[in-house]
């Protein structure tokens, strides 16, 4: 139970590693503050996990790209819970496309969501946590792709290395409150985001060859770590990141 007596709150939880994350937080005893955006039967479901496991939670229909929406999340968390401890910077999307003719309209969603989305977000729930006084931990769902390049993913790859420098900086800035702020970078988890691009056999036996562990993440690889650095075991960590790619990023040859 690292996270008894924790509120954490996770933007995009319907679904994939912020689901994974909320069930395995909800597990180590906390309860949860969930953003969704469309797929209400999936954050039902996510909800119905975490009530099974004895602990409260509450969700939010919100699209994080709305400036607006992350005192909207913030406010109802603590009205329903009292306070917060733990943020997650998870919402996301990565609609695979060329460079070369990459259409303006799918840049600016993929940046709005994934960066704007994450700034706003970290900026309202560090105001009150410096607010509370207790300190506290964010943690952003960066990915393996913030260090390593990807053909069809120009427009994401940049979000995801500046949620990784968005926790650096905020480190610094909030580190006199207690506050800390680290990156997870994922490899290649299956979730409904590479559906469609590991569809193909051939590719996903290929991605499964390339990554020392020998099988594609799954999203609970990464929620243990996401529990890791929410809990006071993790006290002394901040800006920091932590790889969770089964090996994929060190196996060059
Ligand atoms: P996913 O299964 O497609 O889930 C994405 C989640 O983000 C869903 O809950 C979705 O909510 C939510 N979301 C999307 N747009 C939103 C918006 N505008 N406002 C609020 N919520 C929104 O994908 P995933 O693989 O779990 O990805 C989660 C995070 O991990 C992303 O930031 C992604 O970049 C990162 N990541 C994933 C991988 C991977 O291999 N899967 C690797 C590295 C990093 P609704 O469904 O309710 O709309």
């Amino acid at each position: 139970m690292l996270l008894e007596g924790k509120t954490v709150l996770i933007t995009g939880a319907s679904r994939g590693i912020g689901r994974g994350a909320a069930v395995e937080c909800a597990r180590q005893g906390a309860d949860l503050a969930l953003n969704w955006y469309r797929d209400r039967e999936g954050i039902e479901e996510t909800m119905a996990e975490i009530k099974a496991l004895g602990r409260r939670a509450v969700e939010l229909e919100c699209d994080v790209a709305e400036r607006s929406s992350a005192a909207r999340f913030i406010n109802k968390a603590v009205k329903e819970l009292g306070h917060i401890d733990v943020f997650v910077s998870n919402a996301g999307i990565c609609p695979f496309h060329a460079f070369l003719d990459t259409p303006q309209e799918v840049f600016e969603r993929t940046l709005a969501v994934n960066f704007s989305g994450a700034y706003y977000m970290t900026q309202a729930a560090a105001n009150r946590m410096k607010d509370q006084g207790k300190g506290g931990s964010i943690i952003a769902i960066s990915s393996i792709s913030a260090l390593v390049g990807g053909g069809m993913q120009a427009h994401y790859t940049p979000t995801k290395a500046g949620v990784h420098s968005l926790m650096q900086s905020c480190a610094i800035t909030l580190g006199p409150y207690g506050i800390r702020c680290n990156s997870v970078m994922p490899g290649t988890i299956a979730t409904d985001i590479n559906k469609e691009d590991l569809a193909d056999p051939k590719k996903r036996a290929y991605m499964e060859t390339r990554i020392p562990l020998g099988r594609l993440g799954e999203p609970r690889d990464v929620a243990g770590c996401v529990v890791f650095l929410a809990s006071d075991l993790a006290r002394y960590v901040t800006g920091a990141s932590v790889l969770v790619d089964g090996g994929l990023f060190v196996n060059l040859q």
